[in-house]
């Protein structure tokens, strides 16, 4: 697939997403970057979603629940260039009745190039970077090529 590029401002659409086990840690997470996550637009599912919003007293996009779709949602905007990162803890331990749509998510989230965060360490390099809060040039698949060349 032919790449083309795409810029990704200082100010960021950010994904948060929690399994239940996992609530917990990406609150406390949270809570550590506090002040970085203000600077970025939050997106989150809907439980995780209405936590951040108590821990962080800040506006959180919420859609639904992710068993209800709201993983489906988050990989909608992913496709069409509206999230810039994920952070997602998934339960690795615990199978999901949404299962299907967590790797649909993961999966989308690989085909755009996003950065993911599966695990709060990883979470914690992402937010380490000095690319949080700076430009950056994503490579991206150049869709626009990719429908010229099936069509063609
Ligand atoms: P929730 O969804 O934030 O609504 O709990 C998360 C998920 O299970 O994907």
């Amino acid at each position: 697939m032919e790449q083309t590029q795409r810029l990704i401002g200082s100010t960021k659409s950010i994904a948060l997403v929690a399994h239940d086990n996992q609530k917990a840690r990406l609150l406390a997470w949270s809570q550590r970057h506090r002040e970085t996550l203000a600077r970025h637009r939050l997106y989150a599912t809907g439980t995780t979603g209405a936590l951040l919003g108590q821990t962080l007293k800040c506006e959180i996009n919420s859609l639904l629940s992710g068993p209800m779709g709201g993983d489906q949602q988050l990989g909608a905007k992913i496709a069409e260039g509206e999230i810039d990162m994920l952070i997602f803890f998934w339960d690795p331990l615990e199978q999901q009745p949404h299962d299907p749509d967590v790797k649909a998510l993961l999966r989308i989230a690989a085909v755009w190039n996003v950065p993911v965060a599966c695990n709060q360490a990883t979470a914690d390099f992402i937010f380490a970077s000095t690319l949080i809060n700076s430009d950056y040039q994503q490579d991206t698949p150049d869709y626009d090529a990719y429908l010229q060349q099936r069509t063609r």
